[in-house]
This record gives C-alpha cells, structure tokens and sequence, in this order.
C-alpha cells in the first residue's frame, strides 16, 4: 500500500467549487483548518512545516524570520525586513538581492523529526523539510512573471516543475514505498499571477487536476492519494474575495483524499498519515529475502 500525499501549494476550497474541477474532489474532502504566525495570512513554509512535523511553528522553527537567511549582515538585515512583507514582495526584494550581490535567500529546514523520516517513506520535496530549491525556483519564476516575462514562458518553466513533480509521484507507485511526499507550487505561482484573470488561472486549475486524475488512474486498490494545501489565493473574481486585495493568500485551505475521511486541520495532518501507513518495504524484504542469503547472512543455520 502506498500513500501519494500531493502538497498543492494555495489549492482553494473556495475556487475548486468556483472552477468546478472535479479531479480534485475525491472521496472525501472539503476546507480545513490553517494558522497563521509571522504574517497577517497563512505563510507558506510555516505551514508545510507543521504539516509534516505535526508541530506549531514555535516548535517546528522554520518560521519567517528564519526561511531567508542570507549570508552577509547587510542581506540578513534586508531579510528580517522583508519577512515582514507578502511572499510576492519578497521574491521582489530576493531579485534585487540576487542580481546586485549574487547572494539569494534560503529556506529553513527543521531539525526536528518529520512522517518522512519512517521506513518506506520518501520525499521528494517539502518547504521546511527537504530541499527548498524547488520553491525558490517557483519564487523565481513569479517573480520574472510580475517583472514582465512573457506569459508563454512563465507557463512553460512553472508546467515543466509541475510536471517533474508529478512524474515523480506517480513513479513512485511502482515500488515498495509507504509514503510519498511532493510539494508543487504551481497553484500558488499562477494564483498570485493570474489573481485578476479568471480563464488564465481557470486553465491552470484544470491542468493540475488532470496531473491528479493522472495519478489517481494510476493507483493500485490499496494505494490512497491525499490532497492537501496551506491556504488558498484571494482574486479579483471569487465572490467571496470582494473588497480584498486580490493575490493574498485567502484562508480557504483545503483536503481531499480517496480513504474515507479527511483531516480537517493541517495540524492533524500528521497523525492521519501515520494512522494510515504500514512500513510495506520491510515486509517485502523481507518476503524476497532467499534462504540461501539469510543463511549467508547467519540468520538460518
Ligand atoms: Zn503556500
């Protein structure tokens, strides 16, 4: 049995009914809770690290403060300035960085323990967990957007993360793993891009959820897919947003899964996985292991 937990990154309770994109509905899902902490809204790796670590940021450590930590006292000073602003004005200060220094802004990782860190567990990436570049690299690439790159090719790269990320995952059900984690930004990327134009982020919407029905297609009767996000994304459109600034972060985090119920906060999280997943790799070991080899191993007399 493998469980595929797909982070997506701002997937919007509120715009999967808007949308009505059906690939995203599975068994059962609906919004859940989310926090904030050094922000106004949820914040990105503050969330996903709770998620993974069942903690609250205070606990977990990667909070804002601590997600851009650059290397001269010059560039640390910026940051704890920035970490006060949205993550759109941050990845426009982290250009500025960058392009004058060659420096850029790291992403925290928490030494404390994770669901990833089982047997039969893997990971490909995790914002607070295992490599950031991933997200830096989804920063980067909204950033070019809100500086004028073209559309064709903010489409092109953020697509081509997608699409690795997903492959990923659904390569993964091909062998003996318990657990397989991704996080994929896209949604928040387009979401934060496309804020005021609703058949752009609508298309968007609908490519993600053919990379899930993509992955659902491919489960086996034992394997389960969960769906989960951070927060949503305010837009000029959603009745709901009226009056807001559209490109925030809305607090419509949402869960879908193909088991029978879904967590209801991302501080619960952790402990619905772990109630759902068996360490199948060990078993399987052990099951091929021959007799022969467990004899050479001194294991069988
Ligand atoms: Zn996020």
């Amino acid at each position: 049995m493998t469980l595929v937990v797909l982070a997506l990154d701002a997937l919007d309770a509120g715009l999967v009914e808007h949308f009505d994109i059906e690939a995203f509905r599975l068994n059962s899902g609906g919004g859940i809770e989310t926090f904030a902490h050094t922000q106004d809204t949820p914040y990105t790796p503050e969330v996903w690290a709770t998620v993974a670590t069942g903690l609250p940021p205070e606990d977990h450590g990667v909070t804002g403060a601590g997600t851009s930590e650059w290397d001269s006292a010059v560039l640390s000073a910026l940051s704890r300035v920035s970490g006060r602003f949205s993550e759109s004005t941050r990845g426009t200060l982290g250009g500025f960085v960058r392009r004058h220094t060659g420096e850029r802004e790291r992403i925290g990782e928490t030494d404390a323990d994770s669901v990833f860190d089982r047997d039969g567990a893997v990971v490909h990436n995790w914002p607070g967990i295992h490599d950031g570049s991933y997200l830096q690299r989804a920063w980067d690439l909204m950033n070019a957007a809100s500086e004028g790159a073209p559309r064709h090719e903010f489409e092109r790269d953020l697509f081509g993360l997608c699409a690795g990320q997903f492959g990923w995952a659904r390569e993964m059900l091909n062998h003996p793993v318990s657990l397989a984690g991704v996080h994929v930004h896209t949604l928040d990327a387009a979401g934060h891009a496309y804020a005021d134009d609703e058949a752009a982020l609508r298309r968007v919407y609908g490519r993600v959820g053919a990379f899930v029905a993509g992955i659902e297609a491919a489960l086996g009767p034992d394997d389960d897919l969960l769906l989960l996000s951070d927060h949503g994304m305010r837009t000029a459109f959603y009745p709901g947003d009226e009056g807001e600034d559209p490109a925030g972060h809305s607090w419509r985090a949402y869960a879908s899964t193909t088991a029978d119920d879904h967590p209801t906060s991302v501080f619960e999280v952790r402990e619905w996985i772990e109630a759902r997943v068996t360490d199948t790799r060990v078993e399987r070991e052990e099951l091929d292991m021959p007799t022969e080899r467990l004899r050479e191993l001194g294991y069988l007399e």
